[in-house]
């Protein structure tokens, strides 16, 4: 006899993280070039000389600099080791086994993953030709079995954002007793005035979340710290499946001082406006079809010439991210990087 591993995990999509090719400019993972700020590496490294302990796990000092910050009280909120795993425990929290989580795809791959592992059902909903979520659809979803919508804005892979106008009239439309998770991991990124503020949405809805991350606009993906503005209720059931002491020392120390540098961060995110701007309407010249987006990536819906392009730029030391017979998703890098990844998509002839 031996140990039996669930049957159902067999036909689990595997999370395909982007790569790293030695010698290659990686623009498959949505992070941000340039390294951690030197008042970041000072905490970090003042902190290195506590890791003999446990970590707060309350995150004290993160939650009080995010409830600042956002001015929201901390009992509406909850950190977690990223946000995917905060995807994780909102799903943990509130499916049983059976019950629904309904989501727009293409989008964030960790969504049908977790629904599958926590033993819920999932609920794909295409996203419309323009590669944007299409609100009607996923409010069609919504069953009585429905108790969690992810809505990813922007979306990943996509880019495209939804506008305020758009998703409070979907929100008026969804069962109070559904929670509606904003899933903002690229919020930072967005420059559209008409775009929602998924925060102060959280102010107005008692069934609405919004999930963000330290991993993008703040460069700390290697650290692992994500945190949800959510109900009381929500955030307190979030603290009960936390894994405890998930978010480190370190990365509690690195979120801290990420908030203390707002200006800096924020003259980080608009360089990489600026460079999205500029690679995206390179594309749209070089014959690409680019739709408008809203994050730190493009998309570019290939079809089944997402291998050749894929191949193409790594031939050229650009790593891209590919989703076979859909599209690449390319993340906003340097100008130096984003020139490679230009070279490279200019003499793409697949
Ligand atoms: N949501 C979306 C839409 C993402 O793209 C990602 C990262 N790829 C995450 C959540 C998770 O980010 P993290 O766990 O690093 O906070």
């Amino acid at each position: 006899m031996s140990v039996r591993v669930r049957a159902d995990l067999d036909s689990l999509p595997a999370y395909v993280a982007g790569r790293t090719v030695p010698g290659s400019t990686k623009l498959a993972s949505n992070e941000v070039s340039r390294g951690p700020l030197p008042s970041v590496v000072e905490a970090i490294t003042h902190a290195a000389h506590e890791v003999h302990r446990y970590p707060d796990m309350a995150a004290t000092e993160l939650v009080d600099a995010l409830a600042e910050r956002l001015d929201v009280p901390t009992e509406r909120l909850a950190v977690g080791c990223g946000s995917v795993a905060l995807c994780q425990q909102i799903v943990q929290a509130m499916c049983a086994p059976g019950e629904e989580v309904v989501f727009p795809w293409r989008s964030f791959e960790a969504y049908p993953i977790l629904t599958k592992v926590a033993g819920a059902e999932e609920v794909r909903v295409p996203l419309t030709a323009d590669n944007a979520l299409d609100l009607d659809a996923l409010a069609a979803a919504i069953t009585e079995s429905t108790r969690v919508v992810f809505v990813c804005t922007p979306n990943n892979p996509t880019g495209t954002a939804l506008r305020e106008e758009e998703l409070v009239a979907f929100l008026e439309r969804v069962p109070s007793d559904v929670l509606v998770v904003l899933d903002e991991a690229y919020r930072e990124f967005v420059d559209d005035p008409q775009a929602p503020d998924g925060v102060e949405l959280t102010r107005r809805w008692d069934n609405v979340v919004s999930l963000r991350t330290f991993s993008k606009a703040y460069g700390l993906a290697g650290l692992r710290v994500g945190y949800a503005v959510a109900p009381p209720q929500v955030a307190e059931a979030l603290r009960k499946v936390y894994i405890p002491f998930s978010v480190n020392a370190v990365a509690q120390a690195a979120a801290v001082a990420s908030l203390g540098a707002r200006e800096e961060l924020a003259q980080r995110c608009a360089e990489v406006v600026a460079e999205r701007k500029r690679v995206r309407d390179r594309l749209l010249e070089l014959g690409y079809r680019v739709p408008p987006t809203q994050a730190n990536f493009v998309w570019l819906p290939l079809g089944q010439r997402t291998q050749a392009f894929n191949e193409h730029c790594l031939e050229n030391r650009v790593v891209v991210r590919a989703f076979t017979g859909d599209g690449a998703r390319v993340t906003v890098g340097t100008p130096p990087e984003n020139d490679a990844l230009l070279e490279a998509a200019a003499s793409f002839a697949g």
